[in-house]
């Protein structure tokens, strides 16, 4: 049942974003596409990452001391909440924990799989390698998750899902991750944290433009610049988990 609402609404957001099913997501370039701003920051904390909801900004948060694969599955989870989690006003979020989590997680990560990597562009990438009926190797799974830019838990996950994949086959190659890559003679920055801190929006650039076109008043800017303070209290909110529901 979540599947099925998820993958709906990921047709949606791809439509939305004019993407065709057999592409590749790229979130922190959906995610500004659509208005969102994300703040990027390493956290003590072992949350993925978190959302604030208010009338005027959606905010995703990510954590970069997790991986890169693991913080595009974050973003690709936050936008879930702030796109289609209608009540929610703020949420920290512990992302990849498939089945293990709570109804709303377990959409938002579904949400997640499905946005990220997308049946037809699974299929596509494979047939572009292989004759079909062809048992899937490691350097497949490899060239799958830098191609969407996951982590290896989650494109086995959904590879297991697609029963491309056996659930011995998942464990086997869901450990020593970075040396089978590196064997493979690939990248390994998919699978290590970035430590990076950035904060993406065009909040106050907007601001500056509505107040410049006289389309809002002097104490209307002065309140939006507040709300974007209200980012850096999101921040260390998350950090001390208080917004954990
Ligand atoms: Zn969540």
């Amino acid at each position: 049942m979540h599947e099925a609402k998820a993958r709906q609404l990921v047709i949606d957001t791809r439509l939305k974003l004019g993407l065709q099913s057999t592409e590749h997501c790229d979130v922190d370039r959906a995610a500004g596409s659509l208005g969102i701003t994300c703040i990027k920051r390493p956290l003590q904390s072992s949350m993925s990452g978190a959302t604030l909801k208010t009338n005027r900004v959606k905010v995703i948060l990510v954590n970069t001391a997790k991986t890169l694969g693991h913080q595009h599955f974050t973003v690709a989870h936050e936008l879930f909440h702030c796109l289609h989690d209608e009540h929610l006003a703020s949420r920290a979020c512990m992302v990849e924990s498939f089945e293990r989590a709570s109804d709303s997680e377990q959409v938002a990560d579904m949400f997640a799989v499905h946005l990220l990597m997308p049946e037809d562009a699974i299929f596509n990438q494979l047939r572009l390698r292989k004759s079909a009926e062809v048992e899937l190797t490691l350097a497949d799974i490899v060239h799958l998750e830098q191609f969407f830019g996951v982590s290896r838990r989650a494109i086995c996950w959904r590879l297991k899902g697609l029963r491309l994949i056996t659930r011995e086959q998942n464990e086997r190659w869901c450990v020593d991750v970075i040396r089978s890559a590196r064997s493979l003679g690939k990248s390994t920055a998919l699978y290590l944290p970035t430590h990076e801190s950035t904060l993406v929006s065009d909040y106050a650039e907007k601001a500056v433009e509505a107040l410049e076109k006289g389309l809002i008043t002097e104490s209307r800017y002065e309140e939006l610049l507040a709300d974007a303070g209200l980012l850096e209290e999101v921040l260390g909110g998350a950090e001390e988990a208080d917004i954990v529901d």
